[in-house]
């Protein structure tokens, strides 16, 4: 059946929508509703801000490793930004602004978190500590990378000096007079290490793996180029198409499938690091066992001048304890540091979860999930009428503008939406069928993606199978432009 073939039965009514997360999706799902207009929504957000991840990491060195003039609402450009790779305070700004400016904040329910959503009687029951609200459709936009994930780490805890999470930074402690051990060189610990590398007093990276680095000049944005964007708005479209072509068409195929992106980045990396690091020594420590990309991508133009500079060290030595004064190695030395910090990464297979979602019949997500998060094209899962994901399993994570993923979601999302408020249907959900088949194919086009090249990352889920899209970034969109209603258990009254 194509998408056309519903017909019109009952004129436009009313529907109601739950949006959870103020974050870069859920607001994207809130200005594609008000573009279709569409006021009856609320968006349930835990903080006291909107802007998620961006809101929660605040650590030294945070910026977008996408370039800032794709790295925006495809309907909300911004002249403004400061640099090619957009510095994290401007991006958290940027949703600030865009939440502000589109009369958003007056949907959202700041500091209320959702912990219950039951589909029952045609309705999504949502139930916060303000009590229990009805609505047609509800759609997670939890992000990815959302919990913290916490080193299991003898002793950890009785360390004396602060110790806190890359996400959850403690701007009151000072750090130029510190001896900082940092855990984690992923793109967070990168980031702070090229940041804070000869600003403090020492600086001990503990190095578990180590990563490739790909070297990426951080460009200021001139005033004149400011203005003229400014002026000139196509100016600005043209930078948005001219980056979103180069990174998909580049980075977007470059892990998926071999060819001369995978060799152009994989030879980057390997000659920034040769041509970088003149010491043997250091040299070996952070030359990976892994290919390039096997872990994701990681773009830093300072990194490797950073570890290079006096007061720097990284260490290879496998943490074996954590003691009150510092960390312990397993070759017995007691590094001693006044502050612990632990870039070491999220949870990226929680999802929506702790919040309790349950679906037609009384099957819980975390029942639908016991063998690991799958959906159909990232947004559905079968038995959950009328709920949506935004950034939902085996979502294009990889270095594409997750931005313009999201846009992607929201417009399918929003096509259901109108299917709704047209009377066509009165639920969708994605069939077990469509949703396995999809499920399979991705399952069959892993083998060809450089995750399955012999690393650990977060990527990869218990089956140790990556929770990406395992095909060019331009598929992705394509897949969304159109929605397959045989797909679909569609119940049209
Ligand atoms: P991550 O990539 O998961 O890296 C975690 C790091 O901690 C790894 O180096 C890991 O070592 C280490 N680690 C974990 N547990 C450890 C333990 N018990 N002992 C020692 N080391 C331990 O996390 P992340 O750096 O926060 O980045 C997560 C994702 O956030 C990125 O991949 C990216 O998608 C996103 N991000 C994006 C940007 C951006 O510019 N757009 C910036 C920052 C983050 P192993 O490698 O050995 O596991």
């Amino acid at each position: 059946m194509s998408a056309k073939s519903f017909q019109q039965t009952q004129p436009r009514r009313n529907v109601s929508v739950a949006i959870i997360g103020a974050g870069m999706s859920g607001l994207c799902m809130a200005a594609k509703l008000q573009d279709a207009g569409v006021d009856d929504f609320t968006i349930f957000e835990s903080a006291d801000e909107v802007g998620g991840t961006w809101r929660d990491n605040t650590y030294p060195g945070l910026h977008c490793d996408v370039p800032s003039r794709y790295y925006t609402y495809s309907f909300r450009p911004n002249p403004e930004w400061s640099h090619m790779l957009p510095p994290g305070p401007e991006v958290q700004q940027y949703f600030r602004q865009v939440a502000t400016e589109r009369g958003m904040r007056s949907h959202i329910r700041f500091c209320t978190d959702v912990t219950d959503a039951t589909y029952q009687d045609g309705k999504w029951w949502v139930t916060t500590a303000a009590g229990v609200e009805k609505f047609d459709v509800l759609v997670t936009a939890t992000g990815v990378l959302r919990i913290p994930r916490y080193p299991d780490i003898q002793g950890l805890e009785t360390f004396t000096g602060p110790t806190f999470h890359s996400s959850r930074w403690d701007h009151s402690v000072s750090l130029p007079d510190k001896r900082i051990g940092l855990i984690g060189t992923g793109s967070t610990g990168v980031q702070i290490t090229a940041e804070l590398g000869g600003e403090v007093k020492q600086l001990k990276v503990f190095q578990r793996t180590a990563q490739w680095i790909c070297p990426w000049p951080n460009v200021r944005v001139s005033t004149r180029t400011k203005a003229a964007m400014r002026r000139w708005p196509w100016l600005n479209a043209f930078g948005y198409w001219f980056w979103s072509r180069f990174v998909r068409l580049i980075f977007g195929v470059a892990p998926v499938r071999p060819g001369w992106q995978r060799w152009l980045y994989q030879t980057q990396c390997r000659w920034n690091l040769r041509l970088s690091v003149r010491d043997r020594e250091l040299k070996a420590k952070l030359t990976p066992r892994d290919q390039p990309m096997c872990k994701r991508m990681i773009f830093a133009g300072h990194f490797y001048r950073a570890v290079q500079k006096p007061g720097v060290e990284i260490i290879t030595d496998p943490i074996d304890r954590i003691e009150p004064r510092g960390v312990v190695t397993a070759d017995g030395t007691l590094h001693e540091v006044d502050l612990l910090v632990l870039a070491t990464g999220f949870d990226a297979h929680a999802y929506v979860r702790p919040l309790t979602i349950t679906g037609d019949g009384g099957r819980t997500l975390e029942e639908a999930w016991a063998d690991g998060p799958t959906a159909y094209r990232s947004i559905g899962v079968p038995g959950f009428p009328n709920m949506f994901m935004l950034m939902g399993p085996h979502s294009p994570v990889g270095n594409d503008s997750l931005i313009h993923i999201a846009e992607n979601q929201a417009n399918y999302v929003m096509w259901w939406i109108d299917q709704l408020r047209e009377g066509r249907i009165i639920s969708a959900s994605p069939t077990e069928t469509a949703t396995k088949a999809y499920n399979e194919e991705m399952k069959a086009a892993m083998p060809q993606t450089v995750w399955l090249t012999g690393c650990s990352s977060w990527y990869l889920n218990k089956d140790g199978l990556p929770e990406l899209f395992p095909w060019d970034a331009d598929r992705y969109p394509e897949l969304l432009r159109a929605p397959e209603v045989t797909d679909f258990d569609v119940r049209t009254s």
